[in-house]
């Protein structure tokens, strides 16, 4: 509804009140029943008449009433042109070369895929058009008696800080949730702890964490839920910091607040977290399956057919079918590390020995190949041939923050600090 008004108040009010009028009249027509029929049709007609009089003497439209006004909206899909749209939408060739030959036409020839096209059509001319760029960026063509006015519009964002505290009760993200953060900040908050923290083995009840998002609104309407600004996560006593910080290079990155990527050579986790059982609730035990004799690895129950990712950049060293362990990866990272995946249901497309595959890249799916009770992954990390608790292990650092942006980030690193700290003591 909200949407809709949006964009109905980008059309003259009169064809609004028209528009609505008319529906309103087949809504009539169609729904009463006959005895009430007859009166509405009257009352429907005098209003039509006055109204179309009215329109036709202010603008330049022509009203006809088996030629109503129309509004169309289409999602732009891959391979469509404006003039396609347009034209399936119904409107005239002549009228949709005219739009095109317009000055400012320009501003809609890179019209992106997914985004909206709103149309006024009477009859097959284009009235107005609105190419909904991005959350606060239209595009609009007017008909006017000189043709299509086209312009961009982009409308004054405003963005507001949310703080949020949290402790953990039964899952980061529910309790999250419960705590009216946006699914997509949980989201981010778990890539930006993800790399130090696995949030299927590791977190406990009282673990705690607390952030500062950004909101961003356009003409008091929210539109979007923005980055994380600093976030910490107190985890079994440790605590982990997050601030974003642009780099010179333009891109925004996270680091601790001593100037530590966050991203490091290994994702901590091998199945995203949104795959994980919820079997795996805090407050029953984890069920620990061990499906190999001398269990070596660490094991994430998720449902059959769930994706596994690679947690580290490398080559595929073999991927075959290899006893207890059933359909078996293991992926060589460098002289030192190696990872490997067991009771797969199947490889990935193009998973081989030999093939190169980048972090996050999924390899294969969950299954219960081998030796295993029920669907899950076996996870294992090895360091120099050694067997290394994937969930303990210190991974290789990213680079850190570098010398020549270190005071600029410690100025903006400590400024959000201290916010947090000020936002968690008065939220007690
Ligand atoms: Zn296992």
């Amino acid at each position: 509804m909200e949407k809709n008004h949006r964009i109905l108040s980008y059309f003259p009010r009169k064809h609004f009140y028209l528009l609505v009028l008319i529906s309103f009249i087949f809504l009539v027509l169609f729904f009463l029943s006959p005895s009430q029929e007859r009166q509405q049709k009257e009352l429907g007609q005098s209003l039509i008449t006055e109204v179309s009089l009215e329109s036709l003497k202010q603008t330049d439209l022509t009203i006809d009433i088996g030629n109503s006004l129309i509004i169309k909206e289409s999602v732009i899909r891959r391979n469509d042109s404006l003039f396609s749209i347009l034209k399936n939408m119904g409107a005239k060739t002549e009228n949709i070369i005219d739009l095109i030959n317009s000055p400012n036409s320009y501003l809609l020839t890179n019209i992106k895929i997914g985004n909206i096209v709103k149309v006024e059509l009477i009859g097959e001319k284009i009235k107005n058009l609105i190419y909904i760029e991005d959350y606060k960026t239209e595009v609009i063509a007017k008909h006017t008696d000189k043709g299509y006015l086209i312009s961009r519009n982009i409308s004054e964002e405003e963005r507001t800080e949310v703080f949020k505290e949290v402790t953990i009760a039964n899952s980061l993200y529910t309790d999250g949730l419960k705590q009216d953060i946006p699914d997509s900040v949980l989201m981010d908050l778990v890539y930006i702890f993800g790399w130090d923290i696995d949030f299927v083995h590791d977190i406990r009840p009282g673990d705690q964490y607390s952030l500062i998002y950004e909101e961003v609104y356009v003409n008091g309407e929210k539109k979007l839920n923005g980055d994380i600004i600093i976030a910490e996560f107190i985890n079994q006593d440790k605590s982990y910091t997050a601030v974003r910080y642009k780099l010179k290079k333009g891109n925004s990155e996270y680091f601790s607040t001593d100037g530590r990527n966050v991203k490091k050579a290994f994702l901590r986790t091998p199945v995203k977290l949104s795959y994980v059982s919820s079997k795996y609730n805090l407050k029953r035990k984890h069920p620990i399956l061990h499906t190999i004799r001398a269990h070596k690895g660490v094991d994430y129950a998720a449902n059959r057919g769930s994706p596994i990712r690679a947690t580290g950049s490398g080559t595929i060293s073999s991927a075959k079918v290899n006893g207890g362990c059933g359909k078996e990866i293991k992926i060589k990272h460098s002289a030192d590390y190696t990872t490997r995946y067991c009771h797969l249901e199947r490889f990935a497309k193009n998973i081989k020995e030999g093939k190169k595959v980048i972090q996050g890249q999924t390899i294969g799916y969950v299954g219960s190949t081998g030796l295993a009770t029920g669907p899950h992954l076996h996870y294992e990390f090895h360091v120099n041939g050694k067997h290394k608790d994937p969930l303990k292990v210190k991974f290789p650092y990213a680079d850190p923050i570098g010398k020549d942006e270190e005071t600029k980030f410690f100025t903006k690193a400590n400024y959000f600090f201290d916010k947090l700290k000020k936002y968690q003591s008065l939220s007690g």
